[in-house]
């Protein structure tokens, strides 16, 4: 069997990537180690709408946002959107959805196959293994998340050390107010945060988050703890009860140290291209695995598989991603080491964003937050 592109993981990288060399007339493959696309799910699906119209995301599958409330342990702050900016997905959906249009493009999806790594040839990827056979491609992509198994194994990264563990529940909680998210901060979730996330029909998804190994802590037993305290934090949870239970891994860290190489690239959590600010990779994976796909179809058009034609996606994801993506890193390890306090003094800084504002240092476009002079250099102070 050979194919033009095979891509390890049907999650959100994986799936863009294959819609878009198919697109491009090119024989694509995905192999997927689970039953079915979407599922388990392992992540609690805060989004952007502006950024998933763009992706082609349709309306009815996420959940609009008109209020987020920051709690620190002793002070909080508010952000009201009559125009909704944030969303939650209905994750297994989307994740379908994706795989829908990869199919109507021409992808073909095997389900039940894990990918065991890398054919290698003098050093260059010419497919990949699985534990029934080995598969011919010209180019492979590794989206299989967090794990990044063909990228390591073909030695361009050694993977992740830092980490964003989460632990969260599924809940119908028929009360709680479908239009708000609620992020908590400090003790309640050390070293990361906690959140509460409506996604429509009575259903909201409570998790928590911990960054690994910067604090040992297990989410779990703080999710239980969390379930708790919400009503004290003005979360209704009368009658509610879970229907799924989710945990995940997210990297934490910077950029894969390279996602290209002779036969293959990585994109999505398996490069590191997800935001660190708040581990939030969705559409960032959607982007990623959109630009790799371009990158091999433009590879394949001109027959140069090489790391020099391939590295052209590192290149351009640098350019335009790196600077946010690494601002969003350096932030990330500096927050995970405030205690309450700090968290209390730092939470009157996110008082003085608009909501706008909030919301795009949420998407990490810290830059443009930056630009407008309320998180430059001494704010705060
Ligand atoms: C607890 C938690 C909460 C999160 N919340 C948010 C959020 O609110 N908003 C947000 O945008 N992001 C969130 N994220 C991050 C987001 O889920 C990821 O960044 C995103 O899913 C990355 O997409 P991906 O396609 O790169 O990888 P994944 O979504 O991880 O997909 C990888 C796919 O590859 C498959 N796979 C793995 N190994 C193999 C193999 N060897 N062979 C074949 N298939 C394989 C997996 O089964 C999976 O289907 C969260 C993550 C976690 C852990």
């Amino acid at each position: 069997m050979s194919f033009d592109a095979v891509i390890a993981g049907a999650g959100p990288a994986g799936l863009s990537a294959a819609e878009t060399i198919a697109r491009r007339g090119r024989t694509v493959l995905v192999l997927e180690q689970n039953h079915e696309i979407g599922s388990p799910i392992r992540t609690s699906g805060g989004s952007f709408i502006a950024e998933l119209e763009r992706l082609g995301i349709p309306a009815e599958l996420y959940h609009p946002i008109r209020r987020v409330r920051f709690l620190a342990p002793n002070n909080a702050a508010h952000f009201d959107y009559p125009q909704p900016t944030l969303c939650v997905i209905d994750v297994r959906r989307v994740f379908q959805f994706l795989a829908e249009r990869a199919i109507r493009a021409g992808a073909r999806i095997r389900l039940a196959t894990a990918v065991e790594g890398p054919v290698l040839e003098n050093g260059r990827v010419t497919g990949v293994r699985t534990r029934a056979e080995s598969i011919e491609a010209r180019v492979v992509i590794d989206a299989t998340g967090y794990r990044s198994t063909v990228l390591k194994q073909a030695g361009l990264d050694p993977g992740f050390a830092r980490f964003g563990a989460g632990a969260e529940y599924d809940l119908f909680a028929p009360f709680c107010d479908q239009n708000e998210a609620v992020l908590i901060v400090g003790g309640a979730a050390p070293s990361g945060y906690a959140w509460v996330f409506p996604w429509g029909r009575g259903r909201v998804r409570v998790g928590v988050g911990i960054i690994h190994p910067d604090h040992r802590g297990q989410p779990e037993k703080f999710l239980d703890r969390l379930i708790d305290d919400l009503p004290r934090l003005g979360v209704d949870l009368r009658g509610a009860q879970a229907v799924e239970k989710h945990a995940g891994l997210i990297p934490s860290e910077r950029f894969a140290r390279r996602f290209s190489g002779d036969g293959i690239l990585g994109a999505g959590d398996a490069a590191g291209h997800a935001s660190s600010l708040v581990g939030e990779g969705i559409r960032w994976a959607m982007y990623a695995g959109k630009m790799a796909g371009e990158t091999v179809a433009d590879a394949l058009d001109r027959n140069d598989v090489s790391r020099a034609a391939l590295s052209a996606f590192e290149k351009k994801w640098r350019r335009k991603f790196g600077l946010n993506l690494s601002l969003a890193h350096r932030i990330n390890q500096r927050i995970a080491r405030w205690d309450d306090e700090k968290w209390d003094r730092r939470t009157e800084i996110l008082k003085k964003l608009s909501p706008e504002q909030f919301a795009e240092a949420l998407k990490t476009n810290l830059t443009g937050v930056w630009r407008a002079g309320k998180w430059g250099p001494g704010a705060g102070k």
